[in-house]
């Protein structure tokens, strides 16, 4: 009696202990395929008829652990193309579920580090996840001596891997990007970089010296018409790309708020951050004139990203656009990494 009564729990130990590891089996089988499938969003370039922003990076050269440095990629007829890629972009772009391999042009505004500090990552990136072709960069002169020293960091990684992975060997020339440079026919403040498929971008000259040439994009697509600024203070160099813009992804400067900051700061001891505050002063777009040019140009939503100071607590929040509405009819949004627009 005992002994059938101990075979028949044994057997009932192994039956659940079976089923119990099958039901295990079947878990971890799910889970992996859910990671292995968990891949980027092909849709994003193509889920809508007209122009497609994000803003992968709101950040300026302030190292910010929640915001990425300049970004902002952008889905015209089918095709993604990135403006900017400075610090924290791949992670951000990452993020949004971006396919960074089918990237078709980056363009460069300027060489301020916050603009371009991720672009080694994007490139070694593409070539170790299957991007088929070299990736094209796009920038001011300076660009291929940028890219020449990316090649010159990565140089031993592209030896290593591709000792390792022929596949990766076989596509060796995918670890370099190739650079292209605008030069401005004399006296030219615009000049066509891409025309393709119904979309066209210009470069043109923004106002941010000492840096020369430093540029902005106007990209066009089906009658829309998107200015992206790069860094520059408001200048009236500025007017031909904002005229008529559906969407201006603009460079913002609260100054009202630095300006008041400055003094605090050398209360606390903080002479250093107190100098360069009042260096960023001259070469950025504050606020109130952005405003009041962007309503003398007749843009009719106004994007501000590059936000400095960062609008981290309500307050700041609060008072950043401070003064805008009086000025200016159209809408103001204030960008977050992350955050689509679509027009
Ligand atoms: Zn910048
Ligand atoms: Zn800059």
């Amino acid at each position: 009696m005992w002994r059938k009564l101990l075979i028949g729990l044994a057997v009932l130990l192994v039956a659940g202990a079976g089923t119990a590891y099958a039901a295990r089996d079947a878990l971890l089988g799910w889970a992996i395929r859910q990671r292995v499938q968990q891949g980027p969003d092909l849709a994003f370039a193509k889920g809508h008829d007209g122009i497609r922003v994000l803003i992968c990076g709101t950040g300026s050269p302030e190292v910010s652990s929640a915001r990425a440095q300049a970004c902002t990629l952008v889905a015209a007829g089918g095709k993604l193309f990135l403006f900017d890629v400075g610090d924290g972009s791949v992670r951000s772009l990452a993020a949004s579920r971006i396919p960074v391999n089918d990237l078709e042009r980056v363009f460069v505004t300027h060489f301020h580090s916050d603009h371009f500090g991720d672009l080694g990552v994007l490139i070694n990136a593409g070539w170790i996840w299957g991007r088929e072709t070299p990736l094209a960069v796009q920038g001011p002169v300076g660009m291929k001596g940028v890219i020449a020293g990316y090649e010159a960091a990565y140089a031993l990684d592209e030896g290593y891997r591709s000792a390792n992975m022929p596949h990766l060997a076989e596509r060796r020339a995918v670890a370099r990007a190739v650079p292209l440079e605008i030069a401005f026919p004399q006296g030219a403040g615009a000049v066509r970089v891409y025309d393709k498929a119904g979309v066209t971008v210009d470069a043109v000259r923004v106002a941010h010296d000492p840096v020369r040439p430093a540029l902005g994009y106007v990209l066009k697509y089906k009658g829309r018409k998107l200015f992206i600024s790069g860094d520059t203070e408001v200048s009236p160099v500025n007017l031909p790309a904002m005229q008529g813009a559906d969407m201006v992804v603009h460079e913002s400067y609260a100054g009202h708020m630095v300006r008041r900051a400055i003094p605090e700061m050398r209360k606390l001891g903080m002479e250093f951050n107190a100098r360069v505050a009042e260096r960023t002063i001259p070469y950025h777009a504050d606020n109130i004139a952005l405003a009041r040019q962007a309503e003398a140009a007749g843009v009719k939503h106004l994007v501000l990203t590059h936000l400095i100071p960062y609008p981290e607590n309500a307050v700041v929040r609060g008072m950043y656009t401070e003064g805008m509405g009086d000025l200016y009819t159209g809408r103001i949004t204030v960008a977050e990494d992350g955050m689509v627009l679509a027009f």
